[in-house]
Formats: structure tokens, C-alpha cells, sequence
């Protein structure tokens, strides 16, 4: 079916690919201020978990959740919760820790303490990966070679943004093999980004929706190439206001840093599910294990 992708165009909607980075906002921002109990569950991320999958419900679609190990270590039934409504399950790294700040040793390490616990909720491996903040940069190639090496079929880390300094800038806008030594492959499924001539409009990725005009981001994913990649974190569709509960005695300076991350992070929270509802109207939003299987010819990662 994807190959026959042009003249299929023509009588049926795109396809997309449509994911989650599943990972605690809380957590991490806490984490970044330096609280101590950081890792501690808080309600939101139910809340939140609970308002994607009732909006994946509506529009009819299943997506691939690439989930933080120490999310799902807070949340287990969160986890177990996707899995069992038919969502894949990837991996998004175990502590949200740079790709291209860590070495290939302790990339390896943080991959398999993510898999591990993933396995234990869902009783299978993730196939498939996304980098915190897409931090397979140019330095950082050898994360694929780690990639392959534990097990990993496919990678959706590339991001054609000019916001990532050193980003690899895909060799195609369409889903293509990374070749490496030894004979090994591993599937790369970049993230939507309409290039023209002039610009480059990433267009997949919510916190985009919020500055971004909603025609402009239909526009720019029509012609962002096939099976281009689309992704949510779960605070951009929380129902309440997103609000950190700073620790006692946070200085002036990184109160402020905190007030203003909140702000736009409610920016893109009210955009999120309106842009999602007009992508789901005019395109055909798939898991990536879907499109991987299609693609590589094997049998379907979640079935
Ligand atoms: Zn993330």
C-alpha cells in the first residue's frame, strides 16, 4: 500500500504517522529545578494520558507511544492502559538524558533499563526510538550503530528544525534505510517538516500548532513528504492549566524561567487537540509500527 503511495494519493487521504513522547512534564521540570522528589507520581500525567486516548478514540486512530522508562516506572497502569487499547509501544530512552551528551556506553545502558521496564508492563520489546529533544545529532551518529546493536528496527529522531543545532538533516523526507556496518539497518522515519526553497516549517510537532496558523500546518504536511511523522507530548492535552509546583525557596531568576515555560507550554496545551482534529479530518494517521512493517515487508509490530 505505501508503495503504491502517489496514485494512491490521488483517491484516498495521506498517511501520517502519529506518536507520543510519554513522559511526565512534571518530572522532568521538576527534575530541572532540582527537586528531590522529582520522580515522584503526580495525577496529571493520568489526567492527561486519559484526554489522548479518549481524542485517539474519537478521531478513530492508534498511535505509537514512545515511553520514558522512568515515566512508566511512576505510572506502570498508565502504561499497561495504552498498550492494552492497541497503541504500539516505542521507546523514548529511560532519564531523558541528551543522546549527544552521553556516551555510547551509557547510551546503551539508559536503553536497555528503558526496555526492560517496558517490557515488564507490555510484554514485548520496543522496535522503534525517539531521541529526547531529537538529540541524534551530527555528533552523535554512532547512536544508531547502539541502536541496531540492542535491538531497535527503527528510529523517528530526525528533525529537520532549525531550533536543533547539529541535527542531521535527512537524506529524505520519506522513510528510508540507514545503512551500517556489518550489514545492519535500522528504518529511519523522519519527523514533517514542508521544505521549500526558502524555509524549513516544522509542521509534526504540536508545540509547533501554537504559532503556527492551522491552514499553514495542513498545507505544510500535505507536501512534507510520505508517511512524515506527527507527535504530542501528554501535557498538550491536559484539561487543567499547566502550573509547577516550585520548591520552596526557588530563586527569583529560575521562578521566572519556570512562569515562562508554563506559558507556552498552555499556548501549545489549548492548540493541540483543535490542530489534531483537522489533521485527523483530512489525513490517515497510523502507528509508526505500521508503516516499519509495511515498509520492511514483516509481520506487524503490535500484533
Ligand atoms: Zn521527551
Amino acid at each position: 500500500m505505501f508503495r503504491a503511495m502517489p496514485v494512491e494519493q490521488k483517491s484516498a487521504r495521506q498517511i501520517r504517522l502519529l506518536s507520543v513522547d510519554f513522559e511526565d512534564w512534571h518530572q522532568l521540570v521538576l527534575r530541572r529545578l532540582g527537586a528531590a522528589d522529582s520522580e515522584q507520581a503526580r495525577p496529571a500525567l493520568a489526567r492527561q494520558t486519559d484526554a489522548l486516548l479518549a481524542l485517539f478514540d474519537e478521531l478513530g486512530v492508534r498511535a505509537t507511544f514512545f515511553v520514558l522508562g522512568m515515566a512508566a516506572r511512576s505510572h506502570p497502569e498508565l502504561v499497561e492502559a495504552v498498550a492494552r487499547r492497541g497503541h504500539e509501544i516505542g521507546c523514548h530512552g529511560d532519564q531523558h538524558v541528551l543522546v549527544n551528551r552521553q556516551t555510547p556506553g551509557e547510551f546503551a545502558a539508559d536503553l536497555r533499563r528503558a526496555r526492560a521496564t517496558i517490557e515488564d508492563l507490555t510484554g514485548r520489546a520496543p522496535i522503534g526510538y525517539r531521541a529526547p529533544a531529537f538529540s541524534i545529532t551530527r555528533d552523535a551518529r554512532w547512536a544508531y550503530d547502539v541502536l541496531a546493536d540492542e535491538g531497535f528496527a527503527y528510529d523517528a529522531s530526525q528533525h529537520d528544525t532549525p531550533r536543533i543545532r547539529g541535527r542531521i538533516a535527512p537524506v529524505s523526507v520519506a522513510p528510508h534505510r540507514l545503512e551500517l556496518t556489518g550489514g545492519r539497518i535500522v528504518w529511519e522515519f523522519p519527523v514533517a517538516v514542508w521544505r521549500t526553497s526558502r524555509v524549513r516549517l516544522p509542521v509534526g510537532g504540536a508545540s509547533y500548532w501554537s504559532v503556527i496558523p492551522t491552514g499553514l500546518v495542513l498545507r505544510g504536511l500535505r507536501r512534507a513528504g510520505p508517511l512524515a511523522g506527527l507527535y504530542l507530548h501528554p501535557q498538550e492535552l491536559d484539561p487543567r492549566p499547566l502550573r509547577v509546583p516550585l520548591p520552596v525557596g526557588t530563586p527569583p531568576a529560575q521562578r521566572a524561567r519556570a512562569a515562562l515555560r508554563s506559558a507556552q507550554r498552555n499556548a501549545a496545551r489549548r492548540r493541540a487537540p483543535v490542530v489534531l482534529r483537522a489533521i485527523g479530518e483530512r489525513f490517515r494517521l497510523i502507528p509508526y509500527g505500521e508503516a516499519y512493517a509495511e515498509l520492511s515487508g514483516s509481520a506487524p509490530a503490535r500484533t
